[in-house]
């Protein structure tokens, strides 16, 4: 009784219950131990006498849980004050003489439902809060899951898409058009002799203007157009429902941003310029089939001298600027 009354509602058994617990087990030992069942009648009185103590403290205990607002206790209450008021009776029976039917039995019956009752609840209880936090936890995993994806697209140096993310935008893009027809344009853009430039100013610097090349495109471009860094030095926007045309504007207007800007590091003023190749995606063609215009494109704007918007269709190669 006192472990279950007690640790349903919460509270440590404490020494002098732990003592008063070992002494009722200690005294059964001895009246086992002793054969015959003479000991059995003798100490039945004592037996009662020794459990009158926690027949008093559980019902304070549960009384002063009430109290506190504890539900445990609330329903625990209804068990005791029945298996109480059968104890009073059987004892008017026994004390007063007063004729009437026992009922300690069905008291005992009460009270332990209501402690299973109470167990019942404290289950459910766990259990909901165990489906919250688990709840909770895979909103979490959720989140950071989508987070974990979005940042293997991104590109840490420059903070825009990378090749993987890229990718995954240009299916979705081409997939698009497949149902819309309206096509779009690729824009591949590399830096000029970049390898000179780290060579000279060093790779800190490199990266500094990698990043600002990045800002600048991703600045000069519409929302919905799609910026991504392909390589190492190497830039890819992706414009859809554009014509060729269009994005030799936009390329033409980058080429001449860049060779104009001043990039500063270090103390240092320093500029760049960029080649672009372009090329119109055709409906059903695939990414690599586009992107393998735009790369002829931009490597005869490399031969043309460089700092040069190619574009490249499949019946030839346009030069935009000179
Ligand atoms: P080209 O005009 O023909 O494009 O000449 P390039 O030197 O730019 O071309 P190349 O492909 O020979 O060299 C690319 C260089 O870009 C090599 C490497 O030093 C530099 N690079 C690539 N990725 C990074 C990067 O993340 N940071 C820095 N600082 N440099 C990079
Ligand atoms: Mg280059
Ligand atoms: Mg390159």
């Amino acid at each position: 009784g006192i472990q279950t009354v007690w640790s349903l509602l919460e509270r440590p058994v404490g020494p002098w219950l732990r003592i008063y617990q070992t002494g009722f087990i200690a005294f059964a030992l001895v009246v086992a131990a002793v054969p015959g069942p003479a000991i059995h009648h003798q100490t039945l009185a004592y037996w009662q006498l020794y459990t009158l103590p926690v027949m008093v403290l559980a019902p304070w205990l549960v009384l002063a849980r009430l109290r506190e607002g504890n539900s445990e206790a609330r329903t625990m209450v209804v068990g005791v004050a029945i298996f109480l008021a059968t104890c009073v009776n059987d004892l008017l029976i026994d004390m007063a003489g007063v004729r009437t039917t026992r009922l300690v039995p069905f008291g005992f019956v009460a009270i332990m439902l209501s402690m299973a009752v109470s167990l019942a609840n404290r289950f459910t209880g766990m259990l909901n809060e165990l489906e919250t936090k688990v709840a909770e936890r895979t909103a979490e995993l959720s989140t950071a899951n989508q987070q974990l994806a979005e940042a293997a697209r991104i590109d840490p140096l420059t903070g825009i898409l990378n090749r993987r993310g890229f990718a995954e935008e240009a299916a979705a893009e081409i997939l698009r058009v497949s149902r819309s027809g309206r096509g779009f344009t690729l824009v591949l853009a590399d830096v000029d002799r970049f390898k000179l430039f780290n060579d000279r100013y060093g790779h800190a610097c490199g990266d500094h203007v990698l990043a600002r090349v990045a800002a600048i495109i991703r600045a000069s471009v519409r929302d919905v157009d799609r910026v991504a860094r392909w390589g190492g030095e190497e830039f890819i926007v992706l414009l859809p429902e554009t014509e060729v045309e269009g994005a030799a504007v936009l390329a033409e207007k980058l080429r001449e941003s860049i060779a104009e800007n001043l990039f500063e590091f270090g103390g240092q003023r320093l500029s760049i310029t960029m080649t672009f190749g372009i090329a119109g995606h055709r409906q059903g063609e695939s990414l690599e089939s586009c992107l393998a215009r735009a790369d002829t494109a931009l490597y005869h704007g490399k031969e043309q001298g460089r700092n040069k918007v190619m574009i490249g269709s499949y019946k030839g190669l346009t030069l935009v600027n000179n």
